[in-house]
């Protein structure tokens, strides 16, 4: 059965690029293009695993997953952030918010697609890289 990832993205030229290599990839992407329709989307979709923009309308990508974390049906269901490269602060924040761990925008693909199969793996008790 396919994984099931859902990309929070709002930026539409990136929503369909990460989508189209995941999909090329052999998953099955659902979309929200908005902190709150992420919220939405979880229930609704039940995804294996999250990526989440954290600059994101209506309610940021922080908010969000402190949402979907604070419900115990969906806490255990990993969240990377996407981050901007500059902003050191925006991977703590990040990581407080609930994030398991955060992959760096602009996204390279290799490094998102092995990041995902490991944390599908299981093998998020290895330490974060510093
Ligand atoms: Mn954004």
């Amino acid at each position: 059965m396919k994984r099931k990832v859902l990309l929070v993205e709002d930026n539409p030229q990136n929503r369909y690029l990460i989508t189209f290599l995941l999909e090329k990839s052999g998953y099955e992407v659902v979309v929200a293009e908005d902190g709150e329709a992420a919220v939405e989307a979880v229930p609704e979709h039940r995804p294996d695993i999250i990526l989440m923009d954290v600059q994101l309308p209506k309610i940021d990508g922080y908010e969000a997953t402190r949402r979907i974390k604070a419900d115990e049906r969906f806490s255990s269901i990993p969240v990377l952030a996407l981050t901007a490269h500059s902003m050191k602060g925006d991977r703590v924040k990040a990581l407080q918010a609930g994030c398991d761990d955060y992959i760096t925008k602009p996204v390279d693909i290799d490094v998102l697609l092995r990041r995902i199969q490991e944390v599908l793996e299981g093998s998020s008790s290895d330490p974060l890289p510093s």
